[in-house]
């Protein structure tokens, strides 16, 4: 999954750290991030020295993301580069896939969860006023009322839904991704996580589940979230309703139906890997 970067280690505690030129640099632009494009074509993430116009530029704005093994990364905000250098690209963060280091995508779709979240606190919630960073920790404080905003992450849940040797297995209406899915949906406020999962899955396929089994969990930067992913059984019937809203396929596959999962990013493709290789 996306998180899975051993040996390598990204460390998220707060700091206010001075940027230099070969520090390595995340910014976005319409939901996409700048990549550097080398002679060969391959794609990495640049650094601060390689953005167009001279590095004071960016030195004030540069705030501190994470380290990657002890290698500071800096965010730019906010998003006014000008496109200068045919070797530096906006691009889809799916493009962060197969991008050398391994733990380029887990830095960049990090990287645009924490910039999406700086650029809609930069007002207080309360009384509207420019809000600051926080100096011990990462935060948006308020200087006139003390207001105190910390990251947003929300919570999602995954459905694995089982009946014997068949996996209920689901395309998204109206998405870029067209692979095979799993029934997902956000936490609603009151709800745990197995409450979410049963009301997602009556919604979408009207089906009931029972013996939830935890498999596991994955930062999800692209929506904010965090994603516990779910083993269900089915409980009644196995005839599916489906809500043309949200999917355009609900199908039933048997394990051995079940195309091999291997983008290594994405705890779906795991889940399903797990239950073709009859790990669950
Ligand atoms: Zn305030």
């Amino acid at each position: 999954m996306i998180q899975d970067i051993a040996p390598h280690k990204l460390d998220n505690s707060y700091a206010r750290q001075q940027a230099e030129k070969e520090h390595m640099a995340f910014t976005f632009k319409d939901g996409k991030i700048l990549l550097h494009k080398d002679k060969e074509g391959n794609l990495t993430l640049p650094v601060l020295g390689q953005l167009p116009g001279s590095f004071e530029t960016y030195e004030e704005k540069a705030l501190y993301a994470f380290s990657v093994d002890q290698e500071p990364m800096f965010l730019i905000l906010p998003h006014d580069l000008e496109e200068g250098q045919t070797d530096l690209e906006y691009h889809d963060l799916r493009d962060l896939y197969g991008v050398s280091p391994v733990w380029a995508a887990l830095a960049g779709v990090t990287a645009s969860h924490l910039n999406h979240w700086y650029l809609e606190h930069l007002f207080c919630g309360c009384c509207g006023s420019p809000a600051k960073l926080g100096k011990w920790e990462r935060a948006m404080v308020c200087p006139q009322c003390k207001n105190i905003q910390y990251p947003r992450i929300s919570p999602v849940i995954m459905a694995a839904v089982t009946d014997g040797d068949r996996l209920l297995v689901t395309r998204y209406a109206g998405r870029p991704y067209k692979g095979l899915a799993l029934i997902a949906g956000f936490v609603e406020i009151g709800e745990s996580l197995e409450g979410a999962l049963r009301r997602e899955v009556m919604e979408e396929v009207g089906l009931e589940v029972e013996n939830l089994q935890y498999f596991g969990s994955q930062p999800w930067g692209f929506s904010d979230s965090v994603i516990s992913g779910f083993f269900a059984d089915l409980s009644g019937s196995s005839q599916v309703r489906l809500d043309r809203e949200e999917l355009s396929e609900a199908v039933w596959l048997h394990r051995d139906e079940i195309p091999k999962q291997n983008n290594g990013i994405s705890i779906t493709a795991a889940m399903i890997e797990a239950f073709r290789t009859g790990k669950f």
